[in-house]
């Protein structure tokens, strides 16, 4: 079995959206030798040197993209998951099993020369219950008798096989057409239609400028909005233009209310931080730098980093700044904001409107972050080159080791780790430092998990 494991502190309900930029998988798994790589180099339209002869031979890559008549996917090849050619035929099945869990759909290969083993009936019976759809691919059917006896393959349970010469290339278009028909549909276009103005919630202590900030930029030209439908409560949010787009401030009835001297105020201040977190996408934390930083910065730039919300760090009050102040708020941000060093920084006046045009481009930049994608095979390709030049801390004796890894969504990016043992803090925070200088993600929390097989 696996075991989820939360490699992150960050654990915010951000993750859990549809996602409809995402590639749908499909795995290739079978026992060794089957024939597996071959047809993945099939599908690839390529005959790649990799392929030998050698039964759990290693190959470093193990997921491609690929497309059938148009339709791009992620392919998978367990084939090339564990370099330990003697632990490799017990690890079939498990190996089947993370197929089936990262996987929209699964071509299960099966040697039709051979007939059904032991180790196909173990994945069979794994695959039948993942509830995935599978494609019984009956390989090695080069010629109409191998063919005839594919049909024993029927009894495995998991359908009609697919008769396919992955070498010769018969059979495999039918093969890929019914994969296709078997992929979830894609969901409708949205990228060309129009989605609104970003969603931002401005937040932070009390006095720190909020409300001073909103006066700066709503300008004269105050635009209320009524709640987005499906809201109880009774936010209001305001449309402001920055630098010739708009952004809907969320919740800004609440920083405008001057009720701060009322009983519990604090309280209120804190619900509505969470509630305007809940209700954007990114989030303005307005900081005080002419005053030391304090515990409540920081446990709003916490709660914003676990919200799983893009975050600006708006450093006000800059005209109030001397050169002494300035060096030691230099020296609090390095020693108090080590959790965050991603977050972007802008340091504006409220007051003298200075820099405060830079916000626009900063929220643009961290949502850009927040909502990228990277390819299933470029992640793995550069894992596996880290983790070869880094391996994991050995653990109780053990070398964890990674076994696959996937961008399961966007907003905020998470990535999952399917390995063999846990991952030390410090290397997962190495891990997520490599991320972010391959890849970016400036302005955007991270979440990864992990999936440990027991
Ligand atoms: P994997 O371990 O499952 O990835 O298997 P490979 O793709 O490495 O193939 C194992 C062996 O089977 C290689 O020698 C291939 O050339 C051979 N093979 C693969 N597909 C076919 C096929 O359709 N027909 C025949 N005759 N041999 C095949
Ligand atoms: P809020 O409680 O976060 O909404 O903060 P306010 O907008 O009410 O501001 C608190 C105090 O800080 C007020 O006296 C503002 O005039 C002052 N203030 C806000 N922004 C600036 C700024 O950029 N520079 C200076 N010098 N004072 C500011």
């Amino acid at each position: 079995g696996w075991v989820e494991a939360d490699l992150t502190e960050i654990t915010g309900e951000g993750g859990e959206r549809p996602d409809p930029g995402r590639l749908p998988v499909v795995a290739v798994v079978g026992r060794p030798n089957v024939g597996k790589s071959t047809l993945v180099n099939r599908i690839l339209g390529r005959r790649a040197a990799v392929v030998e002869d050698v039964p759990g031979v290693t190959r470093d890559r193990v997921a491609y993209e690929a497309s059938w008549q148009g339709r791009r996917f992620t392919l998978v090849d367990t084939g090339g998951w564990d370099p330990d050619a003697t632990g490799m035929a017990l690890r079939i099945a498990e190996q089947a099993q993370v197929a089936a869990e990262l996987a929209d759909v699964v071509l299960f290969v099966v040697d039709a020369t051979v007939g059904v083993t032991d180790a196909d009936e173990a994945v069979g019976s794994v695959l039948r219950r993942s509830g995935k759809p599978v494609l019984l691919v009956a390989n090695k059917a080069d010629n109409q008798q191998v063919e005839l006896e594919a049909t024993a393959l029927w009894s495995l349970g998991l359908g009609e096989p697919y008769p396919i010469s992955a070498l010769h290339g018969r059979g495999t278009g039918d093969l890929l057409d019914a994969m296709l028909d078997a992929l979830p549909t894609p969901p409708p276009q949205e990228a060309g239609a129009p989605r609104g103005p970003r969603r931002v919630a401005l937040v932070g202590r009390p006095n720190v400028g909020k409300s001073s900030l909103l006066n700066r930029m709503a300008g004269e030209e105050r635009v209320l909005v009524d709640p987005m439908p499906g809201t109880t409560r009774d936010p209001v949010d305001e449309l402001i233009e920055l630098g010739g787009k708009t952004y809907r401030f969320v919740d800004t009835a609440g920083i405008r209310r001057r009720d701060r001297e009322l009983k519990g105020a604090d309280f209120y201040a804190a619900m509505r931080t969470r509630s305007a977190l809940e209700r954007s996408e990114a989030a303005v934390v307005l900081i005080d730098a002419s005053e030391p930083l304090t515990e409540q910065d920081l446990r709003i730039i916490s709660l914003v980093a676990e919200s799983g919300r893009a975050m600006v760090l708006a450093f006000n009050k800059w005209d109030l700044l001397d050169e002494e102040r300035r060096y030691y708020l230099e020296k609090e941000i390095d020693r108090k904001l080590v959790r965050t060093p991603w977050a972007i920084r802008v340091n504006i006046s409220a007051k003298t409107g200075r820099h405060v045009e830079k916000l626009g481009p900063a929220i643009d930049r961290a949502l850009e972050s927040w909502g990228t994608r990277i390819p299933t095979a470029r992640l793995n390709q550069f894992i596996g080159d880290q983790v070869r030049a880094t391996p994991p801390p050995v653990r109780g004796g053990k070398q964890p080791k990674i076994l696959f890894v996937t961008q399961a969504s966007i907003e905020p990016p998470t990535f999952v780790f399917f390995t063999t043992g846990f991952l030390e803090e410090t290397y997962r925070r190495f891990l997520e430092r490599r991320i972010r200088e391959e890849f970016g993600f400036v302005g955007s929390p991270i979440h990864m998990v992990m999936k440990i097989r027991e």
